[in-house]
């Protein structure tokens, strides 16, 4: 027997109708490329939006065409966002950090007809658009701009094909598993991998991701979404922004310390969203401008694993870190780290030791952690395996691809290797790939790091497998200063910290470490470059 209840699909449409419709007069702060601040309404987003799923409609764009977005976080993306899904199409948001090889692998791979750049890339765009194989149009994202229409020849602009659109036009009647966005990992090693994510995978993210347990906005929150645009999805924030109603502050191309200290303060900003090396540029501006950033109550951290130091750091300002874990692969919320009751009675100190895990899963995704042959291991908080996931959210195949990325009994396996506790709190020990095998022990480079950072002369580490003859490997730490520290004072307060056999055989002092396109150490560089120095010494 069936229920007997309305039928409506999920989709990213009803999402901007609902911020439109009951939060009309909500705010959108959005820092532009050009310079200057400009302020909007939820109502004026969803209007626009609408109007630009007209526009491109009547440019003759059919369901689920590409669309590129080379942008960073602002109120016209937002709109893209909106307008593009909601008209049925498939919005790309692209890494601009990536090389111009891979910028165009991805262009092409995914057909993008419509390439929507911001100020910032229109040089980068002239140079690509020859190469880009199924481009109609360039749109830039602004009015009309005379020096971007003679540098990329029959450019159109983001102001002039609004005004083409018909804000009145209703979304179409789209399907819930119809394709709505679409994101490609960092490609590391290898050509990209494309998530294209769906309506319904998106808005079941968006309402479970955002349980009080979870990212938790309300709409008497102000939100700021450091995490760019173009990286799996803001983690979610426009669309629960959107479904909340919640004001929401957009930070443009400026993310310095110094630049999100003025914008918190001047936009009053309850919650910010970013990755670890945002919050320490952060927490240096802090110091610097002496600021006490007052409306901010808390910072969602993932990414890449959260610094202990920086918990009481931030609580000296009264921001509460909640820590996530995510992929491209899972949309990106996997777990987030809110405590439970039972640990009410807790010792601040205690309470901050537990939240410096990754967190639990909300419903709708399911963890587990096997051994090499697979199999489950114990949700006891000490065996340690590869992390697989399974949920509403989660990726079933990547894009272009004719066999699922998943195992044979259809979970996705994450390239992480973690503990998970009775309770399903879920630490990430390492990347599989990046962990250290000294001996046949493991050694995490992730537990280095954070002793390593939490030394006053560090400013940054990374720990590496470097070639042993004996050991097969040994840890290695490439580490920037932050002021005068020599190797054996560093090495020495590993002492107490990890057994004597983890800690580093060496450390290596430099300026600067490799960091990818989403922010993170790419530790596979300096695998290249130190990863024999045991041997060669
Ligand atoms: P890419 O894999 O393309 O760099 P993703 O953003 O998809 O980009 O990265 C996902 C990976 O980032 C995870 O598999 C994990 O290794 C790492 N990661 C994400 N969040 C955390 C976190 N809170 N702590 C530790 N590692 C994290």
């Amino acid at each position: 027997m069936l229920g007997q209840m309305m039928t409506q699909s999920l989709t990213i449409g009803s999402l901007i109708d609902h911020a439109a419709r009951w939060h009309a007069q909500g705010e959108i702060i959005s820092v532009e490329t050009t310079g200057g601040t400009e302020r909007t309404t939820w109502g004026q987003v969803g209007a626009n939006a609408r109007a630009l799923a007209s526009a491109l409609r009547k440019r003759g764009l059919e369901p689920g065409a590409r669309c590129g977005t080379i942008a960073w976080n602002n109120r016209r993306h937002l709109e893209i966002y909106f307008g593009v899904a909601g008209g049925g199409f498939v919005c790309h948001t692209i890494n601009p950090r990536m090389g111009p090889e891979q910028m165009v692998y991805v262009i092409n791979h995914a057909e993008d007809q419509v390439l929507f750049i911001d100020a910032t890339f229109v040089p980068a765009a002239g140079k690509l658009a020859p190469a880009l194989k199924h481009c109609k149009h360039i749109v830039l994202m602004g009015p009309r701009d005379e020096a971007a229409a003679e540098a990329v020849p029959g450019i159109l602009f983001y102001d002039e094909l609004l005004a083409e659109g018909d804000a009145s036009e209703p979304w179409p009647d789209l399907d819930e598993n119809a394709a709505s966005s679409l994101c490609y990992t960092s490609g590391t090693t290898g050509d990209p991998k494309g998530v294209l994510y769906s309506h319904r995978s998106t808005v079941l993210h968006s309402i479970a991701g955002n349980q009080p347990d979870g990212i938790n906005i309300s709409a008497m929150d102000t939100v700021l979404p450091v995490v760019p645009m173009f990286h799996v999805n803001a983690w979610g924030v426009p669309y629960i922004a959107a479904g909340t109603g919640c004001k929401l502050v957009l930070p443009g191309p400026n993310l310095d310390g110094k630049s999100l200290v003025n914008l918190i303060d001047a936009a009053e900003v309850t919650l910010a969203l970013g990755v670890p090396t945002i919050w320490m540029g952060l927490l240096g501006a802090l110091k610097e401008t002496g600021s006490k950033i007052p409306s901010m109550t808390r910072t969602v951290v993932g990414g890449s694993a959260l610094p202990p130091s920086m918990i009481p750091k931030f609580a000296e300002y009264g921001v509460e870190l909640i820590h996530a874990w995510g992929m491209t692969e899972t949309s990106p919320l996997g777990t987030m780290n809110q405590l439970l009751a039972s640990h009410r009675s807790l010792t601040p100190e205690a309470q901050a030791a537990l939240r410096l895990g990754q967190g639990r899963p909300p419903y709708g995704v399911d963890l587990r952690i096997v051994d090499e042959a697979g199999a489950p291991l114990p949700h006891d908080g000490a065996a340690q395996g590869d992390l697989q996931i399974r949920g509403l959210w989660i990726v079933d195949t990547y894009f272009g691809k004719d066999t699922p990325a998943l195992t044979d009994d259809g979970w996705f396996d994450t390239g992480d290797v973690a503990t998970i506790d009775a309770e399903g709190f879920m630490i990430i020990r390492d990347r599989s790939k990046d962990i250290i095998k000294s001996g046949g022990e493991w050694i995490s480079t992730v537990t280095l790091e954070n002793i390593a950072i939490a030394h006053p002369g560090v400013a940054n580490a990374a720990a590496i497998a470097a070639a042993h003859p004996k050991w097969d490997e040994r840890p290695v730490l490439v580490v920037i200063k932050a002021g005068d520290v020599t190797e054996e004072e560093l090495l020495a307060s590993f002492k107490g910290e990890v057994e004597s056999w983890q800690i580093p055989d060496r450390v290596i002092f430099v300026d600067e470490l490799p960091i990818g396109s989403t922010g993170k150490v790419q530790k596979n560089k300096l695998r290249e470059e130190y990863g024999q120095v045991l041997i060669a010494g």
